[in-house]
């Protein structure tokens, strides 16, 4: 029997205002196991208007900071309740194995909104010296204010985890949000905002309207009540967002895609910068913004570790996740299938040399080959564009100055690794990259401590940390005059 789901808004669930619905494909069998309400401008509208009403003299805007924190922490203690159920959402509406988001996205969630109940009271203004008011002394201090109500767009990869990154930092903030999930993964959002309410947030600070991008996103982007959108997918939605908010001076944080570089110097522990670029490629499928995809090598090791590589990726046991021994699962929808398939043949047509994997022909559910190209050149398009798949590139370098030119030859700049045993080639080379977070013999941990985002096409802005949070304020400047 498959699930019906519906929005949630201001604290009840609700259909969409058209009654239209949209369907939830499971990878593995292409089959319908769900639907769920697709989203209007009147469904987003609705929403809205109750996040806007907590803050304009709902209870949400009388309780103070210390509150605030204890809601959180309550609300990252029902989520670590809850941990198998969010893990399994996450998982099969992706075709991914739920161990992964069970050990790494749902932990991430909890800790970022622990995290966040600790920021809630952090949120300081400053007293600044200044030289008065014509000749008469002042005291000028600033405070920081919630930013509004926040529409928080997010992807389908790490559903839970990239919405906590945005919820747990706003709340913190005291702002109110209206939350639009991806197409594909709409549950974990929808059982995050159930769980708001049961942790005793007021109706109404979190909403959710499931729906389309080019609707449900729309709206949210020309809602005038919308202070902020934090989203986070591709660079073409990205820039569709920007250009909504721009006339109407949104504020506007975007984490997008990326080509990351791993860069592998001839001195790296060999069998540890095998196993971490395999890891940073093939995780959840390569569908990943951070992933690896550009392995840059020092041409005196390239064969080998090139040879290393397509053995691992070779060794993935691909199939249905819920099987045992199943290492990697389907890729999350058919245009993703065709999409990597694509870059597959590109990369082959293009004239890379093909080690592992290929082009897949998978008569039922949207599995792809784990693909290892060598001998390619940082020109060709599969070393250029984001796949979004488990593909890598490996592509060959003589000198550490050339190292870091391949790797900033990229439009993206999200993160990198580097391995090496060279503790100032480790530092030289990680303050040459061009990229918001690089790991250094690892890779950039999720930790909700630590500032996420990129530079160029891979987006504007950060999240995460203490930063993360300050970016839902807007500093206010008092000045008293002291006569
Ligand atoms: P996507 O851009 O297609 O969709 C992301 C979200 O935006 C979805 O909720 C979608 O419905 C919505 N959307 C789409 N078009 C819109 C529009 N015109 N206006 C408003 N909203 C719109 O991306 P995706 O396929 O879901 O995710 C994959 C992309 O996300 C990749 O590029 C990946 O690198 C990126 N990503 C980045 C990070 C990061 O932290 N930098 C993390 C995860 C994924």
């Amino acid at each position: 029997m498959s699930q019906h789901l519906k929005h949630f808004i201001e604290g009840a669930y609700a259909e969409a205002s058209g009654g239209a619905r949209m369907n939830l494909v499971d990878p593995v069998t292409e089959e319908t196991f769900a639907t769920a309400a697709s989203g209007t401008a009147a469904d987003v509208a609705r929403a809205v208007a109750a996040a806007h009403a907590q803050l304009n003299g709902g209870a949400w805007s009388k309780l103070n900071c210390a509150h605030r924190g204890v809601l959180l922490n309550k609300l990252a203690d029902l989520v670590e309740r809850d941990i198998d159920a969010l893990a399994d959402m996450d998982a099969k509406a992706i075709g991914r194995s739920p161990m992964e988001p069970r050990m790494m996205d749902v932990p991430n969630a909890v800790a970022n909104l622990r995290a966040a109940a600790g920021w809630a009271n952090q949120l300081e203004g400053r007293t600044i010296p200044t030289s008065g008011y014509m000749g008469i002394k002042t005291l000028s201090y600033t405070i920081r204010e919630p930013i509004g109500v926040v529409g928080a767009i997010v992807p389908w990869n790490s559903p839970l985890m990239i919405t906590t990154w945005k919820v747990a930092a706003l709340l913190a903030a005291g702002c109110t949000v209206v939350i639009k999930p991806s197409e594909e993964t709409p549950q974990s959002a929808l059982h995050l905002a159930a769980l708001c309410q049961e942790a005793g947030f007021p109706d109404g600070v979190v909403n959710v309207v499931t729906g389309f991008g080019e609707v449900v996103g729309r709206a949210l982007c020309e809602h005038p009540d919308v202070a902020k959108i934090s989203f986070t997918g591709s660079p073409e939605a990205g820039r569709a967002i920007q250009r909504i908010a721009a006339p109407l001076f949104k504020r506007v944080t975007l984490e997008l895609g990326g080509k990351s570089p791993q860069i592998v110097f001839d001195d790296a522990n060999f069998d540890d910068a095998v196993r971490g670029c395999a890891m940073g490629l093939f995780v959840n499928q390569g569908q990943v913004c951070a992933a690896g995809s550009r392995i840059l090598v020092q041409r005196g090791i390239a064969r080998k570790f090139a040879a290393a590589l397509a053995q691992a990726a070779s060794s993935v046991k691909v199939g249905d996740p819920s099987q045992a021994g199943v290492q990697m699962g389907p890729v999350a929808k058919k245009a993703q299938y065709e999409r990597v398939n694509r870059y597959i043949q590109q990369g082959i047509d293009e004239g890379a040399d093909l080690l592992a994997g290929g082009v897949s022909r998978s008569e039922k559910g949207w599995f792809v080959k784990p693909t290892i190209f060598a001998n390619a050149t940082n020109r060709m398009s599969i070393a250029r564009e984001e796949i979004f798949g488990p593909v890598g590139t490996i592509i060959e370098f003589d000198t550490d100055e050339e190292a870091v030119a391949l790797a900033n030859d990229s439009d993206y700049g999200l993160a990198a690794t580097v391995w090496t045993t060279n503790l100032t080639r480790a530092h030289r080379v990680a303050a040459a990259v061009k990229v918001g977070a690089v790991g250094v013999n690892c890779w950039s941990p999720l930790d909700a401590n630590l500032p996420w985002g990129g530079l160029k096409t891979s987006g504007i802005g950060r999240e995460g940390g203490l930063v993360g949070a300050l970016a839902y304020t807007e500093e206010k400047v008092i000045t008293v005059l002291l006569p």
